[in-house]
């Protein structure tokens, strides 16, 4: 299960108590702007309190979650057999942007422990015991954990 999330507009904790006992799934959004059917600066916002009217495009946090929302989530990166059979000019043809951006919200959204983990990425100290990693390892959950206890170990007095 992944979360609490960071609000990318205030700073504070999204919590999902309520999408993990199955009630109020509605404390969470994604949201993100569009220009010619492409999306691009996807943010994960409180609903309600932290709401952009930059940002015409907003769908509930839970939807994102579990095996239908890594489906959603990829429908934006290839519209697969059923729509490419009447479009196949779209093969290839994400309809992201920034697809380094949205790999980093699949993560949020996906993977244990790198919404904690991602806000490090650039400290010296975790990049030094990083050096040598394949491209994967930083983002699994060895990686994650690495980068969580260095960030810990700096803490200590
Ligand atoms: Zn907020």
């Amino acid at each position: 299960m992944t979360g609490p999330w960071i609000c990318d507009m205030c700073g504070g904790e999204i919590d999902n108590a309520g999408v993990v006992r199955g009630e109020d799934p509605g404390k969470g959004y994604v949201i993100w702007q569009e220009d010619a059917g492409v999306a691009r600066n996807f943010k994960i916002i409180h609903q309600g309190r932290c709401d952009n009217d930059q940002f015409e495009l907003s769908v509930a946090l839970d939807r994102f979650l579990g095996d239908d929302g890594l489906a959603y989530l990829l429908s934006f990166l290839s519209l697969g057999p059923v729509i490419l059979r009447g479009a196949p000019e779209m093969r290839n043809n994400p309809r992201v942007a920034d697809l380094d951006e949205f790999v980093d919200l699949i993560r949020r959204l996906h993977t244990p422990g790198y919404e904690q983990s991602r806000r490090h990425y650039r400290d010296d100290t975790v990049l030094d015991d990083l050096e040598g990693a394949n491209e994967a390892f930083p983002y699994s959950s060895d990686g994650i954990r690495a980068v969580l206890d260095s960030v810990e170990d700096q803490d200590l007095p």
